[in-house]
This record gives C-alpha cells, sequence and structure tokens, in this order.
C-alpha cells in the first residue's frame, strides 16, 4: 500500500478514556487526523451506528474478509468477538491526504507500529487504578458483568505491554492527559 499520512494509535484498556481523547483529537480540524472505522464482529451499542463507530459485520462476513486479505490486522479482542483494521480504510483516509487516527486494542496497535513504524506514534492510555476503570466501565452502563470481568482481565494483560508503547499517559484529569496528548501529536504530526 502507497503510504502518504501519518499514523496516531491509541490503544488502552476498555474504560481508560481512549475514546474520549480519541474524538478529542479528531475535532482539532488542523491536525487532520481522521479516524480509521474499525470492522467487528460485535453488537452494535446503543447510540452507535454502522459505518460511523465502526463497521457492524457478522463472523461469516469478516471471515470472509479476513480470508480475502482485506485487512492491515486482526485481533480476537475477546473471545469470538473479532475487530480489524480494514486496508481499504487506510486508503480512503491518505487519498485524502489526512494523518490516521487508530483506537485499536494494544495487539493491534504494535502491530500497526510494526508496519508503518517510522510514520506512526504509538500512545497507551492508563488508568490510575482497576477501581477508576470499573467505575469507568460500569457508568457506561453497556457492559454485562460477565462483559465487565473480561474487560477488567483484558486490561490488566494490556498493562503490561503499556512499556512497548512510544508514550504513555495516565489519564488521571482528563484536562491534563487532554494537553499532554496534544502536544506529543502536534509535534509528532509536525516534525518530519
Ligand atoms: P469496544 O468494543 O469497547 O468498542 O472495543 C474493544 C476493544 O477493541 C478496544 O480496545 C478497541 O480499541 C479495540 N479495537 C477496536 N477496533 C480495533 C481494530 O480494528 N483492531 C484491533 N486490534 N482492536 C480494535
Amino acid at each position: 500500500m502507497k503510504k502518504t499520512g501519518k499514523c496516531v494509535v491509541i490503544s488502552g484498556p476498555s474504560g481508560s478514556g481512549k475514546t474520549t481523547l480519541s474524538n478529542y483529537l479528531i475535532s482539532i480540524s488542523k491536525l487532520n487526523l481522521n479516524f480509521s472505522i474499525s470492522a467487528t464482529t460485535r453488537e452494535c451499542r446503543k447510540g452507535e451506528s454502522d459505518g460511523k463507530n465502526y463497521y457492524f459485520l457478522s463472523l461469516n462476513d469478516f471471515k470472509t474478509k479476513a480470508k480475502n486479505n482485506e485487512f492491515l490486522e486482526t485481533e480476537e479482542v475477546y473471545p469470538n468477538v473479532f475487530y480489524g483494521t480494514l486496508k481499504s480504510e487506510i486508503e480512503r483516509i491518505w487519498g485524502i491526504g489526512n494523518n490516521i487516527l487508530f483506537d485499536v486494542d494494544v495487539y493491534g496497535g504494535l502491530n500497526i507500529k510494526k508496519i508503518y513504524s517510522e510514520s506512526t506514534i504509538s500512545i497507551f492510555i492508563d488508568s490510575p487504578n482497576k477501581m477508576t476503570l470499573n467505575e469507568r466501565l460500569k457508568s457506561r452502563g453497556s457492559e454485562s458483568e460477565s462483559s465487565l470481568k473480561v474487560r477488567l482481565k483484558k486490561a490488566e494483560i494490556e498493562s503490561q505491554k503499556s512499556t512497548q508503547f512510544d508514550y504513555i499517559i495516565m489519564n488521571k484529569n482528563l484536562e491534563e492527559a487532554k494537553k499532554r496528548l496534544y502536544d506529543i501529536v502536534f509535534e509528532f504530526l509536525n516534525n518530519e
């Protein structure tokens, strides 16, 4: 795939606030960042829509696309729930001359960094403690008790990978986290 823009990878445990922080970056027009809309086999949540938050696919469609080599990377993020970055998404964003923002799990994030190393910055958003994470996930109201447990377990595993990222931002105070994130990304996008 011909490369033209830069990549900003944001990873971190579910409930760490990475989606809020990603949306913040997207809202700053001078960064020219477009969100890479992933494909997933998970259910569409209330307030989400197909083609905006995700491309919601059946397991069959997801597997067919994987077989046809249409993904840059895929992960079974939770048991039997698949997520993946479509190559067509990257072509779409670079095609209009913009940079790409990925909100992906740690394995996806590290894979993208490996593929586009020179032009990628990887940032891990961490949550101060498990209690906060638990509260943030609960307040979202979209998780069942078992899904909550799976996400907390996954968060533990993800935190162990944080040191492999270029930067770690502790999201203790949202405004401070936003500022630090903006400074890092602005500098990266404006350096050759
Ligand atoms: P959620 O179900 O809460 O939207 O996302 C669950 C996890 O999947 C999050 O950590 C999110 O960043 C990750 N994710 C979303 N899209 C992708 C993707 O395309 N690839 C990978 N590897 N992870 C993804």
